[in-house]
């Protein structure tokens, strides 16, 4: 597998470097958050530390999370609670803390990998038609006008959330926690910038009504 391994400690990088081209895998070494988001699409799998000299390793996760779910393994020195849930709501598949034991490491990646493989629709096939759209919660495809319409990860989440909950109103709050979890201090702005993206792209101006002070409601 091509493996991206993002960590500036050059001891910590170029063990892992060693220990996965050993069991026949290509590790790509990453020193900078900015290096992973350029490069996710060359891999299969992400070995992600969270303390990287251009930022926080869970802003990058968040970063990448937005335009991709290629899986992501965290290691970090970081072995606290908080950090730990941060992380995987953050879209963490896994975590491990440092000193990495390397066959458990390789091992969680092995893990990581087939389950997104394997589990792709994650939820049973519900379609949802509703007019001119077709949203498949299952293969996380949304059509409009019998046109594919191409959405980010977080789009379809904001989407799949309130086509689930059609006709009800939807606050803000539940959007927020729902798909970023409650340790995204700058999700309002997030939330603001993905529902406009989203309303451009599905082309349809009353889908998604604005409650004022509330939330939102998908119409349809
Ligand atoms: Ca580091």
């Amino acid at each position: 597998m091509r493996i991206a391994v993002v960590e500036d400690d050059d001891g910590v990088g170029e063990a892992l470097l060693d220990a996965l081209s050993k069991v026949g895998h290509t590790p790509v070494r990453m020193r900078r958050g900015s290096e992973l988001l350029l490069g996710h699409r060359d891999v299969e799998v992400v070995v992600l530390d969270l303390g990287l000299p251009d930022a926080d390793g869970l802003t990058v996760l968040r970063q990448l999370r937005a335009v991709d779910d290629v899986p992501v393994v965290v290691l970090t020195a970081r072995d606290d609670e908080r950090s730990v849930v941060r992380a995987l709501r953050a879209g963490a598949d896994d975590y491990l803390v440092k000193p990495a034991r390397l066959r458990e490491l390789q091992a969680r990646l092995e893990v990581v990998v087939r389950r997104r493989g394997t589990s792709g629709p994650a939820e049973p096939t519900t379609v949802v038609e509703a007019g001119d759209v077709v949203v498949d919660l299952g293969a996380r495809s949304v059509r409009v006008r019998d046109e594919d319409v191409p959405l980010t990860r977080k789009e379809f989440e904001v989407l799949a959330h309130l086509v689930r909950r059609r006709g009800e109103a939807v606050s803000r709050q539940e959007l927020m926690d729902a798909i970023w979890g409650d340790a995204y201090v700058t999700v309002s702005r997030s939330l603001d910038v993905h529902m406009t993206s989203l309303r451009a792209k599905l082309g349809l101006p009353d889908a998604i009504a604005t409650i004022r002070g509330f939330g939102y409601r998908w119409t349809l």
